[in-house]
């Protein structure tokens, strides 16, 4: 057992890429005959910047060109612009606040960033970032590139990941799909290959940290939970680098270099790269040449680790909430993943480590890894991997309880997340004022053999005759698998909701068994929930002629027709509990036969109505 496999058809349409849209540094890969391979640009530079200038001449530059520009044309040039992506003016306020964006004016509900005598929206601007990974792919590649997958973060709710399918599209990319970071980087390790388990996934960046909990079943990963803090990363590492020299270079120079954009950049750089040495030799020097004059200071391993040591410590609080959130103890963890730049900085392996009790994974370089994940992913999608495997996909499908203990499923087994699905419903019975809503998850056609999830009332809907109101019921399984359930009365607008985990407190075992055993019982199901349903069809025609024998139009047809009526009704009784639906659909279509005339003569839009929709 434990095959949960979708074929993903061959596509016939080039290569596929894999791209690690990042906030600070974006990445293109793909799979050749060895592996996944990172796609170098022409400078041979692997990791292309996140930052775009519209410089003033017109010209639009991307990576290294665009991020030495943030020197010279600072006011042209954005960065970081991922934090923008599918968001309100409204959602980014704070983040506003900390980055010298420009955001031009009517832009409330799509953010416009103003650069010069331009505006761009953020997915315009990741376009032109994509764009350039595309160029470099297709120049490496020697041929077109027009399909991908891009990774997001596991948090990205659905606007922000339409954001990201909209980039794409802009750049000429068609965006095959969307992976969620850390099981990319699971991917990249070939944890998929360990069947099951638990894995961590420690992503420290340059401008973000996050956290997150995966779960493999037979080769599907689910996230089970995400923490992390939007602002924190080598940034912060950079800035307190930052603090020291200017103070260094404002007692040494006599002069405060803050207020001098072109000097605090160039500061910046030298402190990133004296950073990036460090972590791999116990001393290095930032320095720096401006105007004439030079700044140079060591720093070595010890100091570093005492200045940073608080900003190394505020990742391990948010990994003990996903721990706990995800219900799982550092023991029952089996691999940590390392991915981002900054955890190429022993102390922070050296504290990952210390916290969740195993060593963590750090074979492949930490800011390539998402990337090459994403490119194993985009090799399945060619066709080039034998091996069909699923990533973020529920394991089971989700519906809820209609008329007869029978289930109308939303979101089917397999599906990937997020997903979502809406449906209509009608009531069952006549001036129904509330209506159950009954979430079950499982493979099998009655309720009574699925897993009960949640029950909630859906309250004071309009009394209306059976199958008369209009009952919306709409499921949204986010990317943490978190479903979201809301009934709604289409009439009154009146609606109630639930927030459910559908994995929780179910092992693997569980799972297996209950897709194995809708397998095995899935003839006896779809027998069983024929009898049903040609009962509940029984059910409505039979309340429908009892309706109508209170009418003038019963007492408009002949004794013959009557008499017709009333031998067919019994006959339907008659057969009413019969295991065979066939004979019980037989005595509905006769019943339903001699009652044509009646129904028609009573323009009675409840007996027709009755006829209508699936009832809850
Ligand atoms: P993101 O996912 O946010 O785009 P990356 O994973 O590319 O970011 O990480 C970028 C960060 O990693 C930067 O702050 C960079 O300075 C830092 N970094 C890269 N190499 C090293 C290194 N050798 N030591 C410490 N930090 C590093
Ligand atoms: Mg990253």
């Amino acid at each position: 057992m434990g095959t949960f496999q979708i074929d993903f058809g061959h596509q016939k349409n080039g290569p596929v890429v894999g791209i690690d849209l990042g906030t600070t540094n974006s990445l293109v890969s793909h799979l050749d005959l060895t592996g996944p391979k990172i796609i170098p640009g022409e400078d041979g530079d692997r990791l292309v910047p996140s930052v775009v200038t519209y410089s003033a001449d017109g010209t639009i530059y991307t990576g290294n060109p665009a991020r030495r520009r943030l020197i010279t044309e600072p006011e042209r040039t954005v960065y970081s612009v991922k934090r923008l992506m599918g968001l309100g003016v409204g959602d980014v306020v704070d983040e506003l606040k900390l980055f010298p964006f420009r955001i031009a004016p009517g832009s409330e509900s799509v953010i416009q960033l103003r650069l010069g005598e331009r505006t761009f929206t953020p997915p315009e601007i990741s376009a032109l970032v994509l764009r350039q990974l595309k160029k470099n792919a297709e120049a490496y590649l020697g041929e077109e590139v027009s399909q991908a997958v891009i990774t997001v973060p596991a948090y990205f709710n659905d606007a922000q990941r339409q954001a990201t399918k909209d980039a794409g599209r802009i750049a000429g990319l068609e965006v095959l799909r969307l992976v969620n970071e850390p099981t990319a980087a699971a991917l990249a390790y070939g944890l998929d290959k360990r069947q099951n388990g638990t894995i961590a996934v420690y992503d420290f960046g340059g401008g973000t940290f996050d956290i997150s909990i995966l779960k493999l079943h037979d080769g599907i990963f689910e996230v089970l939970a995400t923490n992390g803090d939007t602002h924190l990363g080598g940034d912060d590492i950079d800035n307190l680098l930052l603090r020291i020299a200017m103070q260094d270079i404002e007692s040494e120079w006599k002069e405060d270099i803050g207020g001098n954009q072109e000097a605090v950049q160039l500061l910046r750089r030298g402190v990133i790269a004296a950073k990036e040495r460090l972590s791999f030799v116990p001393a290095a020097i930032i320095d720096l040449e401006y105007r004439g004059k030079h700044y140079a200071r060591e720093i070595n391993r010890e100091l570093f680790e005492k200045l940073i040591a608080p900003v190394v410590d505020r990742t391990l609080g948010p990994c003990r909430s996903c721990l706990a959130d995800a219900g799982v103890t550092v023991e029952q963890i089996d691999e940590v993943v390392m991915v981002g730049g900054s955890t190429r900085i022993p102390m922070v392996r050296q504290a990952v480590e210390a916290l969740f009790r195993a060593k963590p994974h750090t074979e492949l370089n930490p800011d390539e890894v998402v990337a090459l994940g994403a490119a194993v992913q985009a090799g399945i999608l060619s066709g080039n991997v034998e091996d069909k495997l699923l990533l973020d996909v529920t394991p089971l499908s989700l519906g809820i309880e209609t008329m007869g203990g029978l289930v109308s499923t939303l979101i089917f087994r397999n599906s990937t997340i997020p997903a979502s699905a809406t449906e209509t419903f009608t009531t069952g019975v006549e001036g129904q004022r509330n209506v159950l809503i009954h979430v079950v998850q499982g493979e099998r056609e009655m309720v009574k053999d699925c897993r009960s999830l949640a029950r909630f009332d859906l309250k004071d809907i309009d009394p209306l005759p059976a199958g008369m109101a209009r009952i919306e019921v709409r499921f949204l399984i986010d990317a943490n698998g978190i479903l979201n359930v809301i009934a709604r009365d289409v009439r009154t607008g009146k609606e109630q909701s639930v927030d459910i985990k559908p994995s929780y407190g179910l092992t693997d075992e569980q799972v297996e068994a209950m897709i194995l055993d809708s397998y095995e019982k899935a003839e006896e199901d779809f027998q069983e929930r024929q009898v049903r349903e040609a009962r509940m069809g029984a059910d409505t025609i039979l309340a429908a002629v009892d309706k109508a024998r209170n009418s003038e139009a019963y007492y408009e047809l002949s004794g013959e027709e009557r008499a017709g009526i009333e031998s067919s009704v019994n006959e339907l009784l008659l057969v009413y509990h019969s295991d065979d639906h066939s004979l019980i659909r037989g005595k509905i279509d006769q019943l339903n036969d001699v009652t044509r005339d009646l129904a028609e003569n009573m323009m009675n839009t409840a007996v027709r109505g009755a006829l209508k929709g699936t009832k809850i």
